[in-house]
């Protein structure tokens, strides 16, 4: 549509008033708490829609994703080589100075927000309020680390000394301080291409470390834009260097070579298990790495809480972004009290759906990523169609419009949910809007306690989901889960970046918690000197 309103040359005032207007009215949801609470118009719409609808509009039309060139795996030595000299000088910058260009970056990122959004629709499919969130949130973790870094790389007198006077049991003066560590490597995925990318080099650039980012190949684009807005802001370009190429040529050399001082990667379980292997066989130093992977992600619904709030969240946490986040909801136990309304429940809210192009503003569920992921979907719908009941059948779609970017990405996959009556056929995270349902409430799963076990049992640990009014019994349930971010009546996606720090166990990752207080120091050596005074 938008497509052919510009062909049409449709003047600006005639686009303000076309459905694209509308469909904006009544679709875009914005983070309220980071442009302000109440600004809401008669229509319960967020007035800071109001200012963005022409900028997004205009970058739509304009913004194109860019090419971005294979990197040569023959020269990574020769990366290395000028990331290891940039570090030094970057290392030496006082963390107040690495954090004001973290801090430059990110006002130019807030201000060119509308060009971030139209790169996130046009090389990720993302819908446009996820594209919106994932800006902000990249914003978020240049600030917040920014931050951070300036808080703990502040030398520290331990017991023995203060205010210069020595007094302590070792009659010595003693600091503690954390240093960098020298060349990172980051790869990162495609489901977050600007915030999740932007976190890792964030975090290891405020820390006074030097970068070879390796994006997804997927979205090598927003990264490229990422990179340039860096470099832009005043990041040295030997301090950050983007290698665009495939994980198993680009990204096994990187975790291979000598002279790598850690690593954070975010992706499958599988790929990090790899990664921890390659590090492990590698002669020299002990290298650290930084993996948060995927989840079998539950909720546990009881027979007191609001099935009406159950399916809004169910839909939010299951089916938005396609079901490609990490965070996603893949498998809701419903107390079989309720089971039968929350299910019907569901499968009404779930035919609402809009699945379609993500550039159109009606549209709840874009494409998935590729053809690979969509294949891969497509193999577990057939078999769970075997092996279960089909609740909400993955019905095909009417095909896009020519034009559209589901066009050219055909695939479009509808949301779907099955019946399960236990967990033995539940091994695989299901990277896509796909959801498994298993009542509880009796033989096996009489009690909470024991679906909570079997969720254990499953041997992931990244987040939960708790549907209750009896609040003694969500604490008594969230102590007993091993997991790393527990979401009690409401939905379980969306981590705020310094507010609920993200990341888990187990199969799930090594943590620390992306946007937590403990992030940085692991990008950091610890050094305590001692002085004989
Ligand atoms: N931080 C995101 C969330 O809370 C998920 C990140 C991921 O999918 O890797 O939804």
């Amino acid at each position: 549509f938008v497509h052919q309103l510009a062909d049409e040359s449709v003047g600006m005032d005639t686009l303000l008033e076309s459905p694209l207007r509308l469909a904006l009215d009544n679709t875009i949801s914005l983070p309220a708490e980071l442009y302000g609470p109440g600004r809401k118009n008669s229509r319960g719409v967020d007035l800071a829609v109001e200012s963005m609808r022409a900028p997004l509009r205009t970058a739509f039309l304009s913004v194109e994703v860019p090419y971005v060139p294979l990197f040569d795996v023959e020269s990574h030595s020769n990366a290395l080589a000028i990331s290891a000299a940039s570090y030094q000088k970057w290392s030496r910058l006082p963390v107040a100075g690495r954090a004001a260009v973290l801090r430059r970056a990110a006002d130019a990122l807030e201000h060119q927000l509308p060009k971030f959004c139209t790169l996130l629709v046009k090389e990720a499919f993302k819908t446009w309020d996820d594209a919106v969130s994932e800006v902000r949130e990249a914003v978020d973790f240049l600030r917040y680390y920014a931050n951070e870094a300036e808080r703990i790389m502040v030398p520290q007198a331990l017991p023995g000394q203060s205010n210069g006077v020595t007094h302590g049991v070792t009659g010595e003066s003693n600091e503690l301080r954390l240093t960098a560590r020298g060349v990172w490597v980051c790869i990162s995925p495609w489901n977050f291409p600007l915030a999740i990318f932007m976190g890792q080099v964030a975090a290891a650039l405020a820390t006074g470390n030097a970068v070879l980012a390796k994006p997804a190949e997927q979205t090598p684009g927003v990264a490229w834009e990422a990179v340039k807005l860096l470099h832009a802001a005043g990041i040295p370009e030997g301090a950050l260097q983007l290698l665009h190429g495939p994980g198993e040529t680009v990204g096994a050399a990187l975790v291979a070579a000598p002279g790598v001082a850690g690593v954070v990667f975010t992706g499958s379980t599988r790929v990090a298990k790899t990664i921890q292997r390659a590090l492990a066989a590698k002669d020299g130093p002990i290298v650290p790495l930084i993996a948060e992977t995927g989840g079998i992600n539950a909720m546990l619904v009881d027979s007191s809480a609001l099935p009406e709030q159950v399916v809004d969240v169910v839909l939010q946490s299951a089916f938005r972004s396609a079901g490609q986040r990490c965070s996603a909801l893949r498998l809701l136990c419903v107390h079989e009290s309720i089971a039968d309304r929350v299910i019907e429940m569901v499968q009404g809210a779930a035919h609402e759906l809009v699945c379609g192009d993500p550039a159109d503003l009606s549209t709840d569920v874009g494409p998935v990523i590729d053809r690979e992921a969509f294949e891969t979907i497509q193999k577990h719908l057939k078999r769970l169609g075997f092996e279960s009941k089909v609740l909400l059948a993955a019905v095909p779609l009417a095909p896009p419009a020519i034009n559209s970017v589901a066009f050219k990405v055909p695939n479009l996959v509808r949301p779907a949910a099955f019946e399960i009556s236990d967990l033995a056929g539940v091994q695989d995270e299901i990277f896509g809007p796909v959801l498994q349902i298993m009542r509880w409430g009796s033989g096996e799963f009489r009690a909470p306690e024991s679906v909570i076990a079997a969720i254990n049992g499953l041997g992931y640990g990244l987040t939960l989901g708790l549907q209750t009014r009896i609040d003694s019994r969500a604490q008594a349930l969230a102590a007993r889960a091993h997991v790393g971010n527990i979401y009690i009546n409401r939905n379980m996606i969306g981590a705020v970046v310094g507010v609920q720090p993200f990341g888990g166990e187990g199969l799930s990752g090594t943590g620390p918690k992306a946007g937590g207080p403990y992030y940085l120091y692991r990008f950091c050596a610890e050094q305590t000197v001692t002085v004989n005074t």
